[in-house]
């Protein structure tokens, strides 16, 4: 594939928050890259906007949260994150509106990141394949709950319970972007995300892909975007600075 270099991301940030839709989501290709940072010594925090309950077929949603909030928190450990919030909003029919933006906006003004990291929310991965629904909503949800955090007088009401407005939020990255611009070298950290997607292991095997192989699918999307690095492995992000201007 004859695509563009890419640009390596700015690293010199020291806290992020990951915001995604359902446990598993970094797994499937930005796992190694949290591993990476939190090996430097930066604080990362994951948020699942779901708990993933309707992601097995077998299972009830009830069975299945419990299974998938456990197997997100392993996944986590294994790059480094110690903590993981759950919003507990529905599987599968997530909404973009106020409840979700009101929703990340609490979390961005809790933890105080630098840098919010999201999944691709274009409307489709670069093939004709759409992008899940959730993924879209969450993505947009978190664009906008960035900014949100930053103004007192959106959910006002939160600031009664002792959180501050947080504008302190520079750019929020996209994950797996078919426009992503930029990249960051995964070739040190490539097999801690292979053994953090392999925490999902009840996930994986409701999926009922057979021979599914985590070190070969993640290859086939790390590899690509280490070559656009002039590395091993990479994992791409589209970059949506938050800085007004930029
Ligand atoms: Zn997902």
């Amino acid at each position: 594939m004859d695509r563009p270099p890419l640009e390596p991301v700015d690293e010199s940030w020291e806290s992020a928050l990951v915001v995604v839709a359902h446990p598993d989501d970094i797994e499937f290709g930005a796992a190694a890259a949290v591993a990476r940072w939190t090996d430097q010594g930066k604080t990362v925090v994951y948020c699942m906007v779901t708990s993933g309950e309707a992601g097995i077929d077998g299972m009830t949603p009830d069975e299945t949260r419990e299974v998938r909030i456990g197997e997100q928190i392993a996944s986590a450990r294994v790059v480094g994150v110690e903590a993981v919030e759950f919003l507990g909003l529905p599987d599968g029919i997530v909404e973009y509106g106020l409840p979700l933006r009101r929703a990340i906006a609490e979390v961005v003004r809790k933890h105080q990141p630098e840098i919010v990291i999201t999944n691709n929310f274009r409307e489709s991965w670069g093939g004709t394949f759409p992008n899940q629904s959730d993924h879209i909503a969450v993505g947009q949800g978190a664009l906008d709950a960035v900014r949100d955090a930053g103004n007192r007088w959106i959910f006002p009401e939160q600031l009664t319970e002792g959180l501050q407005p947080w504008g302190g939020v520079t750019a929020v990255w996209a994950a797996g972007s078919p426009q992503s611009k930029h990249g960051v070298d995964t070739t040190e950290t490539f097999d801690r995300g292979v053994e953090s997607l392999k925490a999902h292991q009840a996930y994986i095997d409701g999926l009922g892909w057979e021979d599914f192989d985590p070190a070969e699918f993640l290859e086939g999307l790390s590899r690509p975007a280490g070559a656009r690095l002039g590395v091993t492995h990479g994992t791409t992000f589209e970059v949506f600075s938050m800085v007004f201007g930029e």
